[in-house]
């Protein structure tokens, strides 16, 4: 296997491929503080591109319930087990050696799922540690969909109280696509190469005429997002709405800017951000501080990777839920929660001015710019500590702009609002 830098785990990595990188990265943000289980993004999606026959089973978003959920039932369970079996005691991270760009999370002492299937050998050797779901697994989409759990979560074990005067249960719902990963497990695990990750944006696609339907990438993906399709015998997977991302939607983007998936665009919770950032050649950001992505992943670090630690390097970030037992979320998205929730806990004036930019508009965000208002308001904030902080509120103004530099948002921190005059509508106050 070729060596590679994963600066999520800070450090080199073993990988089928030798790196490299595209121009653009496809990458995204999804606040699960805001999201609120609609499954609109899910039915977008379905209904884009997965609503044929064959496709039943094929979820490209899905929002399961955690702890208990998931789709497949259990998937990252089990590929953690896996994982932990090949290496026990071993899947630590070391957070004294930080460094903002290339090790911003500290370093990642464990096996990746790459390094994990090193060891294997037999007739198929395999390049991937991973497993094939098994039928019943693939059969319930959103199974315990809103199952709550108990403070000291176990897994199986569904304890807690929900009694007044205090909730003592948590859950929180996780939206999910394919990360189009820097190093894809799907991709790595194909034995026809049949899959690739394009140089104009880093969208992974599966090329229809190689694939020949062995499910490697099913196996190989840990996030389990490529899914077989039996009557076509091939294997697919989300697409990242690229016809959306060349800016080729005539309404949308008339004029070719790149616009927002579907699944982006529909969120009814306004908790997704996606966007595009510069890579150079040896895998890096660009630096680019006023890209809404940089800001809120390398920047803030206020969004962090999914399961960094299976090592494929994803692109899709999450900014954590503030209620959720801080050991689950660790295991989740790795050593920086703490850093991550202390910040969404308290924003300044510079965060709360980008969060706002979260669905505001269909267009691919490239860069931000805040023209400072007024002081509004001064807020109590307990801290995730228990400390009490003073939140300091302006009414600044946000304005995103698109690939072509045009102004395609502009919002105040202040939400405007409007009475309507009592001639006009009978049912005015
Ligand atoms: S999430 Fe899975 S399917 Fe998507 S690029 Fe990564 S490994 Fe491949
Ligand atoms: S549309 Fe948004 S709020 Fe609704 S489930 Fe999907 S991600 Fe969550």
């Amino acid at each position: 296997m070729a060596r590679v830098f994963n600066w999520q785990l800070g450090r080199e990595m073993s990988y089928p491929y030798e790196e490299k990188h595209p121009q653009w990265q496809f990458a995204f943000v999804f606040n699960i503080n805001r999201c609120i289980g609609c499954q609109t993004c899910t039915m977008a999606c379905k209904s884009t591109w997965t609503f044929s026959k064959g496709q039943e089973y094929m979820w490209w978003n899905n929002v399961e319930s955690k702890p208990f959920g998931g789709y497949p039932q259990n998937w990252d369970a089990k590929l953690l087990a896996m994982l932990e079996a090949e290496n026990p005691g071993g899947q630590v991270w070391d957070v004294g050696t930080k460094e903002s760009s290339k090790q911003p999370y500290g370093v990642f002492k464990g096996k990746t799922i790459f390094e994990a299937a090193e060891k294997r050998v037999g007739p198929e050797p395999q390049n991937v540690l991973g497993y094939l779901p098994s039928d019943a697994e693939w059969r319930h989409p959103n199974i315990h969909e809103d199952t709550a759990a108990g403070g000291q979560w176990r897994f199986g074990q569904y304890n807690g109280s929900a009694q007044l005067p205090e909730h003592r249960v948590w859950f929180f719902h996780l939206a999910r696509i394919c990360n189009h990963c820097t190093y894809p497990g799907c991709l790595g695990a194909c034995p026809r190469q049949a899959i690739y990750k394009r140089p104009e944006d880093g969208i992974v696609l599966i090329d229809q005429e190689r694939c020949r339907g062995y499910r490697k990438c099913v196996e190989g993906c840990p996030y389990k997002k490529a899914y077989y399709r039996p009557n076509t015998q091939t294997s697919e997977k989300c697409v990242g709405c690229y016809p959306r991302i060349e800016g080729k939607d005539p309404e949308i983007s008339p004029d070719g800017a790149p616009a927002e998936t579907r699944c982006m665009s529909a969120c009814v919770g306004k908790i997704r951000l996606q966007g595009l950032v510069e890579v150079g050649d040896d895998g890096a950001w660009k630096h680019d501080p006023g890209n809404p992505m940089y800001f809120l992943i390398r920047e803030r670090q206020v969004a962090l990777p999914l399961y960094p630690q299976f090592g494929t390097e994803p692109n899709g970030f999450y900014i954590p839920p503030r209620w959720v037992p801080r050991p689950y979320l660790v295991q989740m998205f790795g050593p920086g929660v703490e850093h991550a929730i202390e910040q969404y806990s308290c924003p300044d004036r510079e965060l709360l001015a980008v969060l706002q930019l979260f669905r505001a508009q269909r267009q691919v965000l490239f860069r931000f710019e805040i023209q400072q208002g007024p002081k509004v308001a001064e807020i109590p904030v307990r801290m995730p500590s228990g400390q009490m902080k003073v939140q300091e509120i302006f009414n600044d103004t946000v304005l995103g702009y698109n690939k072509r530099g045009e102004e395609v948002v502009r919002l105040t921190i202040e939400e405007p609002t409007f009475e309507r005059p009592r001639e006009q509508h009978v049912n005015s106050i």
